[in-house]
């Protein structure tokens, strides 16, 4: 059982945590490690052909703590997650150009489009200036791209990456960017803003019905786990949901999603970008809620393995997994081997400002190793991609 302790600890939160637990549970702390989980370790091969493919993998609010919550309720001390089990690792700063502590929208328009921005702001520089994604730019390339979450597509990390406005909460107009925009794969939840305000649930101010527009831009719009599975071409909007996914019957998880965009783009000969999140990681670090934070956490950690698989049998597919930032504080100050007993701090219910991990796969892998600043890691693939007029301010 999981405590829940949600009383602010400010400091001495680094100076027990497992080694606490591991000591109560009277265990040594030098057993021989256990094997790796899956996967076995990936290698990264000295000399990297060239990046055709970016999977771009968030874990939003996925601090360190985070992700070893998550490992330690899966496979134990002595494993690695899939995650960890990727060849090359950093760490990146996160504020935002004016807060030390950000939002998912700044952060996540910091690592679409190279620039950092004010909290709130979706695409978007402080002078109402748009950026150019990362995915856009990739689509100018002749690239196939994508994005997916379980949160609706319109939430601030997928839609730094798909449309530009002032305001995260500007859903609505977000929403119609990406039904008349150019994007291959959309897939998560968010029907209420597709959908018109006549229908019960729409969060719209107007009777425009998204769903049509879509269809008539070239999408297939699908709204369950079976209709996504027999779409085998073309472009999908998929939206399962009318808020966020959790975990309903016909409902797809992140895994399939991921698979499935994967599956749609992966035939193009110029390449693909996808950008692909744990959307309620952070959620469970808003609720202080540790079991949240580790279902969340699982359920990427596995979509991550579905992109090193690919990635692995492909050989030109770069996977670079980080976070926006982290959420919570959390911090593990007591439990047991098997991880199914962890005491859990929190000293906020908002973000933080810690930096967060960077890990990373494949062709171009290496460039990943050290500390960078949000912004830099789409400027890396973009070097890596060696594609045009990227970072770049978009004039009206
Ligand atoms: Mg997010
Ligand atoms: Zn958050």
């Amino acid at each position: 059982m999981l405590r829940k302790m949600s009383t602010p600890i400010l400091t001495g939160i680094f100076a027990c945590g497992l080694l606490a637990g591991a000591c109560q549970s009277g265990k040594t702390l030098h057993s021989a490690p256990a094997p790796l989980a899956s996967p076995d370790a990936l290698a990264t091969p000295s000399t990297q052909p060239r990046v055709k493919n970016v999977i771009f993998m968030i874990g939003d609010g996925m601090g360190i703590t985070q992700m070893t919550a998550g490992r330690l309720r899966e496979f134990g001390p002595n494993s690695k997650s899939r995650i960890e089990s990727m060849p090359v690792t950093g760490l990146a700063h996160t504020h935002s150009i004016d807060d030390l502590i950000t939002d998912s929208a700044a952060s996540a328009t910091a690592l679409a489009t190279g620039y950092k921005t004010r909290n709130g702001m979706i695409g978007m520089l402080p002078d109402m200036t748009s950026a150019k994604t990362l995915l856009e730019a990739a689509a100018e390339a002749g690239k196939k791209t994508g994005v997916v979450a379980t949160s609706s597509v319109t939430h601030a990390t997928p839609a730094s990456f798909t449309a530009h406005v002032a305001l995260r909460k500007m859903e609505p107009q977000i929403a119609e960017q990406q039904a008349s925009g150019n994007v291959d794969v959309i897939l998560g939840a968010g029907l209420q803003f597709f959908q018109p305000m006549s229908t019960e649930g729409s969060d719209r101010r107007d009777n425009r019905d998204l769903l049509a527009e879509a269809r008539e831009n070239g999408f297939q719009v699908v709204r369950s786990a079976d209709e996504m599975a027999a779409i085998t071409d073309g472009r999908i909007l998929g939206l399962f949901a009318p808020k966020y996914l959790s975990g309903l019957a016909g409902e797809p998880s992140l895994t399939e999603m991921t698979n499935k965009a994967i599956s749609l783009v992966k035939d193009d000969p110029d390449g693909f970008f996808l950008m692909i999140e744990g959307s309620q990681i952070d959620w469970g670090g808003h609720d202080n809620d540790p079991e949240y934070v580790i279902r969340e956490m699982i359920a990427f950690d596995k979509a991550v393995q579905a992109a090193l698989d690919f990635a692995e049998a492909d050989g030109q597919t770069l996977v670079v997994v980080t976070a926006d930032h982290e959420t919570g504080g959390m911090s593990i100050t007591k439990g047991s081997f098997g991880g199914d007993s962890l005491e859990v701090k929190w000293t906020t219910g908002k973000h933080t400002g810690t930096p967060v991990g960077v890990f990373a796969y494949g062709p171009g892998s290496l460039r990943f190793t050290g500390v960078f600043d949000n912004t830099e890691l789409p400027r890396i693939i973009d070097d890596l991609w060696q594609l045009p007029d990227f970072p770049q301010v978009l004039s009206e």
